[in-house]
């Protein structure tokens, strides 16, 4: 039986999140267009050799291939109808992965796809209610945390927050994508998320995504200076470059990303993975700095 995650939390110990699905899922066949989510149906096995694949690596908090499970996101792919299923079942293949590991499942929710009046049509009321049931199947399933993640509006982000945590006291965790460098593509500042997601009662609050590991790196300092809740640090292998054949390619080598990982932690951040453009490899990179960080400290 795996401990109980917010114990590990709090006790500060050091843990290693998963790189990739999406730019992985690709390079393994999902076709362009193609909802994640739909492996989950049509590729099970593919889903669970992700996941397998880091958790060899050294990764122990999974992420469930969920990040697209609102109800309104799954449209999209025609699923709908199916999100409650759609949930559980990827919570079930991860679960499955761990297959008795020391690891974590964390149930993924991304943002919704719409922006939020007055930027855009979807109201505040029906953001919670998509939320609160994408996080009550995942709950459902038996994640043992929840990341709402790559959330760039604070009325989305606290829309998702209230709604998940009207429907369970797990852990959750706030990530947020600072796609213009250190700027969010609302104009959010690491500082100012992090005082928000604070005092919003969150369990933790990250960085995920994002454009370069050098502005990541100062949305880290910022976020670590402005709180004191545990920091959640998942970055991109930086921005891609297409080739003549449309294949993104991704300059930051697994090598620099552990480099980079343990300046993470001298930061200050406590869970340390990887999002678009890291491979298992990248993440195995990454659990030798965390394992150094427990030798030195
Ligand atoms: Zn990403």
């Amino acid at each position: 039986m795996t401990e109980n995650f917010r114990d590990v939390l709090l006790r500060g110990e050091r843990l290693v999140a998963d790189g990739a699905t999406g730019t992985n899922y690709q390079a393994r066949g999902l076709a362009r267009g193609q909802a994640p989510e739909e492996w989950l149906f049509q590729e099970p096995d593919k889903v669970t050799g992700l996941h397998r694949d880091f958790i060899q690596a050294g990764s122990n908090v999974i992420l469930t291939n969920t990040f697209g499970g609102t109800a309104m996101r799954l449209a999209h792919a025609g699923l709908e109808n199916d999100a409650a299923n759609v949930n559980r079942r990827a919570v079930e293949l991860a679960r499955n992965a761990i297959n008795g590991e020391r690891a974590w499942v964390a149930g993924s929710i991304g943002p919704s796809g719409a922006l939020l009046e007055p930027f855009g049509t979807l109201t505040r009321d029906e953001a919670i209610a998509q939320f609160a049931a994408q996080a009550r199947a995942l709950v459902d399933g038996g994640v043992d945390l929840l990341i709402i993640e790559t959330q760039f509006d604070m009325g989305e982000a606290t829309a998702a927050f209230e709604g998940a945590r009207s429907v369970t006291d797990l852990p959750i965790i706030l990530s947020f994508s600072f796609d213009m460098g250190t700027n969010t593509m609302m104009g959010l500042k690491a500082g100012q998320v992090a005082k928000e997601v604070t005092a919003l009662g969150a369990d933790m609050v990250g960085v995920n995504c994002g454009r370069s590991l050098d502005e990541n790196f100062i949305n880290l300092q910022e976020m670590r200076a402005a709180t004191h809740l545990p920091i959640w640090m998942k970055p991109n292998a930086g921005l891609p470059r297409m080739t003549d054949d449309d294949i993104a390619m991704y300059d930051v080598t697994p090598e620099m990303m552990g480099e980079a990982a343990a300046r993470w932690l001298e930061a200050g951040a406590q869970i340390v993975g990887g999002c678009c453009g890291t491979s298992p490899e990248h993440l195995r990179s990454i659990a030798h700095a965390v394992e150094a960080s427990r030798v030195r400290a």
